[in-house]
């Protein structure tokens, strides 16, 4: 069957890819268009597992070390004898509290 360019509006074939007058793209074609998408579903396929590791790598080692920093800086302030008895009794509460949160989620100490 002939179909009309729509370009140049001359007939050419529905079975080429493009327009044999003037080179544009045949719409109607599939030829190389499903291949083209096949690529492109796998680069993004890609892209995601790559942003899926991106994202862990950031959320869970840095968030483990900064938790630990936390629970050190609490154990620091608790062995600061300058800390009225009160807050130390307090801060002991929040840093035993923070490291059973840790040990839970890592399962392992932060020290
Ligand atoms: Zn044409």
């Amino acid at each position: 069957m002939m179909i009309n360019c729509t370009e140049c509006g001359k007939a050419y074939s529905d079975q080429a890819k493009a327009c044999i007058h003037c080179g544009a793209r045949n719409p109607a074609s599939t030829g190389g268009g499903c291949l083209k998408a096949v690529i492109g579903l796998v680069v993004m396929v890609v892209l995601f597992a790559i942003f899926v590791v991106a994202i862990r790598m950031y959320t869970f080692d840095p968030k483990e070390a900064s938790e630990q920093e936390m629970i050190m800086a609490c154990r620091d302030a608790l062995n600061d004898t300058a800390n009225g008895i009160e807050t130390r009794q307090t801060l002991r509460e929040a840093c035993d509290s923070w490291e059973q949160k840790f040990r839970e989620k890592y399962g392992h100490g932060p020290y």
